[in-house]
């Protein structure tokens, strides 16, 4: 793509109204712009970022047996009142009709999945079922001042399962926990699942948390086990082993998972008939992960005092081509020649910019590898940085074309 055609233009001041320096970065790159607190558009860039984020998810489902479905955020309040939850959940937008009928602006999707699912399972042959959206989630945020990794509005992988018995939810919610792992690393995130409280239902549930220094969280963290825990639950020592001495972390949290056994289900009066002809309650797990609040993580997490360090499985493009000469004719070869060969390229074909202005930006919107051409090379090469090293190298640029970068 070439950026005279992006659109966005970058901000050489931080933004005031923003406290950590990922959003400050996302925001002065021009990947996201600021509607509200807690409210954001995501510009090309940004939505370049957010696609890979859920291609990649959308792979771990699959892996998961998950079937896409897309439900509504709007959502009739008779659904949460049934679960007690139009009363009970202080973030939950309520909205109303002309018709003077209450609605809620979906912070979850339990009050809309289980009476689907109710709609088409009869016997038990019919589980497990798996079905999984990306969608568009509200919050009533009272303090959304952590960019997009706390928003009002955020997008979110949401993943319900339905089993026959508990050892089916046990065994699908040990397989989640993996591919979620599995998930987070080609992101470019090192999480630690952590245990945190489960509510009534059920003793713990599993957090995925980033380590940032910028992060909400606090996690304790047994290195003999691999285990976090989450300080709300903390009682000084560790889940499995009883180790005192575990390593404290600021973290974010980006996927969890929970087993909600049957309390939406009953809720709902969600039963099959089983093998032997008594209805049973069906059981339930919840798995989410916040797509828009990955992005922010990384934000948070990869950056340096000039700019973000997009990791590679999300960069918008993998490489930035910045042409420095008076003549653009061989830039414009390369980038011809790399689009044709598939390799993805954002190109700094601006003419008003100058070649100091581009190298700041470059760093600015950190893309995984710089590519300058300039008077000084010689036919057929090209400069080549990775984002985040002092070292410049000339590469050939067949290399660059043939090699599997
Ligand atoms: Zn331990």
């Amino acid at each position: 793509m070439r950026q005279s055609e992006l659109f966005i233009k970058t901000f050489k001041q931080d933004p005031k109204d923003e406290v950590f320096p990922g959003i400050k970065f996302l925001r002065r790159g021009g990947f996201v712009g600021k509607v509200g607190a807690g409210i954001y558009n995501y510009l090309p860039l940004g939505k370049r970022v957010l696609d890979k984020i859920e291609a990649i998810v959308r792979q771990g489902m699959k892996e998961l047996g998950g079937v896409e479905i897309l439900m509504p955020a709007l959502q009739p309040s008779e659904n949460w009142k049934k679960t007690g939850r139009w009363d009970g959940l202080d973030i939950l937008y309520k909205i109303k009709s002309r018709a003077k009928q209450d609605f809620a602006l979906g912070p979850t999707h339990e009050e809309i999945v289980v009476p689907l699912v109710k709609e088409f399972l009869s016997s038990y042959r019919d589980l497990p079922v798996y079905l999984y959206q990306i969608q568009t989630k509200f919050r009533d945020e009272p303090r959304a001042r952590s960019g997009l990794v706390r928003a009002k509005e955020f997008i979110m992988k949401d993943l319900y399962s339905f089993h026959r018995d508990e050892k089916d939810m046990d065994d699908y919610y040990e397989k989640a926990g993996e591919v979620y792992k599995k998930i987070f690393t080609q992101i470019g995130l090192k999480t630690i699942q952590t245990k945190a409280s489960g509510g009534t239902f059920s003793k713990f549930s599993d957090e995925f948390q980033a380590v940032s220094e910028t992060g909400e969280d606090t996690v304790y963290f047994c290195k003999k086990c691999v285990l976090g825990i989450n300080k709300e639950i903390f009682e000084g020592k560790c889940l499995e082993c009883g180790d005192e001495k575990l390593d404290e972390f600021k973290t974010i949290e980006v996927g969890n998972i929970f087993k909600l056994k049957t309390k939406y289900s009953e809720a709902f009066d969600l039963k099959i008939k089983d093998a032997d002809g008594s209805f049973k309650t069906v059981l339930m797990g919840c798995y989410g992960i916040g797509i828009s609040r990955a992005m922010g993580a990384v934000a948070e997490i990869f950056n340096d005092k000039n700019g973000l360090l997009w990791p590679e499985g999300i960069a918008p493009f993998k490489f930035h081509l910045l042409n420095l000469s008076k003549n653009a004719k061989r830039a414009e070869k390369i980038y011809r020649d790399l689009q044709n060969s598939n390799i993805e390229v954002l190109y700094d074909d601006r003419e008003e910019k100058s070649a100091g202005e581009k190298l700041v930006e470059a760093d600015l919107l950190g893309l995984p590898y710089r590519l300058v051409t300039s008077d000084k090379l010689k036919e057929g090469e090209i400069e080549l940085r990775k984002r985040g090293e002092k070292e410049v190298k000339i590469v050939l640029i067949e290399e660059l074309l043939s090699k599997n970068f």
